[in-house]
């Protein structure tokens, strides 16, 4: 739990004498407390006071970080229950397991369509982050060549998942330089695998069927000084995972409860594609930090995967594009010219109907600080002047050799306006922006 400023302030010397430019030193433990100072600040603070206020400090939740170099992943260090509250900070990682029982084709076909589960939406790229390696079938020579060739396939993080010591090992002697995460540690296998983390510098996931139990195998995991823990659930419904993973939320981020302040992992492997994907959705919502799935199919993880990028977005910032003027396809000086918002989904959506038309054009996007059209409309941050001036910033008159403009529908009202404004011709194009194919290539010829 936070100190509070009399809790500092029992920390500090109690000398007055005011080398950190505060009257008192209750006075700079209030300002401690509020962040508004650095304990710096104090050059009489003990070593024993540093040490104190350091880990008080230190975020309740570890960020934890596996893979290497550009393949690099993290998940954690969480500070808030609701997204309102701040904002989600790492995205849950989604992973896909590969069996060690696949050889040859059927292991290679497999790796590929891992591979391939990458996407892009709103112009952001998203996908698979992680292959899970598991050693279903107990042998750890099996597993290693798997983990091999699995490393060599594929740009993705590795996750090595076998309960076995040795196993682990074995695949570690292939792929250490990858840095993957070791899963799992139990308790019976907690102080090698334990070793066997800190030899490699990997971070290592911690199995227990219970929240204290988990509790309990992080600390006896820390007395070998590995601090880099996943925690794992073994063996709950998904009703019980989700009440312990909330559970566990709390506790770590309103009690500060050290034990239990590391993200979350869980395996999907049961059930058809449909029922993975419901249980791993929620998952995501509460509170998964890394959800391995079985199934490959694409439909699943672009499902998946945009439930995630939502939750993870700054609910104070709607997602924007650059306001600037877009060339969709290859315009000439006799091409369309439209405007739109710089709400992404509003651009994006407009960009692929365009795109759709075959008509070459140019999009304005006007800046609305990511609103949509309707809301900007009705808010006055779109309105004559504002897209006047987007047009005169971006220098459309340059661009073609006609003064029409189309502009979306629902802000036909803006028409005259917008045409005294401008001195441009005003086109209203369709409200919705899937009749723009239609509308461009029966209005413009
Ligand atoms: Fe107190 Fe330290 Fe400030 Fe001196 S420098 S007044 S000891 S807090």
């Amino acid at each position: 739990m936070a100190l509070t400023g009399l809790d500092i302030f029992k920390l500090l010397p109690k000398t007055n004498c005011k080398k950190c430019g505060m009257p008192t030193c209750l006075a700079f433990a209030m300002q401690l407390a509020q962040k508004r100072a650095k304990l710096d600040d104090c050059p009489c603070a003990s070593e024993e006071a540093k040490q104190t206020l350091a880990a008080a400090a230190a975020p309740p939740m570890q960020l934890i970080k596996f893979g290497s170099g550009d393949n690099e992943v993290q998940v954690g260090q969480e500070t808030v229950l609701f997204r309102h509250e701040e904002k989600f900070y790492n995205p849950t990682i989604l992973a896909v397991s590969v069996s060690d029982k696949l050889s040859g084709e059927a292991l290679q076909k497999r790796i590929e369509s891992i591979n391939a589960l990458q996407f892009e939406r709103i112009g952001i790229k998203i996908g698979v982050k992680a292959i899970a390696v598991i050693n279903d079938s107990g042998e750890p020579g099996a597993f290693a060549n798997v983990v091999s060739t699995v490393k060599d396939s594929s740009n993705l993080a590795l996750i090595l998942c076998s309960d076995s010591p040795e196993s682990i090992s074995a695949a570690l002697a292939k792929a250490a330089q990858a840095k993957p995460l070791i899963a799992s540690a139990k308790t019976d296998t907690a102080e090698a695998m334990a070793k066997i983390a800190k030899e490699n510098n990997c971070p290592v996931v911690a199995k227990a069927a219970s929240i204290e139990d988990l509790a309990e195998l992080t600390e006896k995991i820390k007395t070998q000084a590995v601090e880099d823990i996943v925690m794992c659930l073994e063996g709950l419904t998904l009703a019980d995972q989700l009440q312990s993973f909330t559970r566990m939320r709390a506790l770590s981020l309103k009690k500060v409860f050290r034990p239990l302040g590391y993200p979350t992992l869980s395996v999907v492997r049961d059930g058809d594609t449909d029922q993975q994907a419901a249980i791993a959705a929620s998952l995501i919502c509460k509170y998964c930090g890394i959800v391995i799935l079985d199934t490959v199919e694409p439909y699943a993880y672009l499902s998946l995967l945009t439930a995630v990028m939502n939750i993870y977005s700054d609910p104070q910032k709607p997602i924007q594009v650059e306001p600037k003027v877009y060339a969709i396809g290859e315009p000439d000086k006799s091409s369309p010219f439209i405007f739109t918002t710089n709400f992404s989904l509003t651009y994006y959506t407009v960009e692929s109907d365009v795109e759709a038309s075959r008509v070459p054009c140019y999009i304005l996007v006007v800046d609305t600080e990511g609103t949509s059209v309707l809301t900007a409309y009705s808010g006055d941050k779109l309105n004559e002047k504002s897209v006047a001036d987007a047009m005169a910033r971006h220098s459309v008159e340059s661009l073609v050799n006609h003064h029409k403009l189309i502009i979306p529908g629902y802000v036909a009202v803006m028409s005259g306006k917008l045409e005294e404004a401008t001195g441009w011709e005003i086109m209203v194009g369709p409200r919705e922006s899937s009749m723009l194919p239609k509308y461009l290539q029966e209005v413009w010829k």
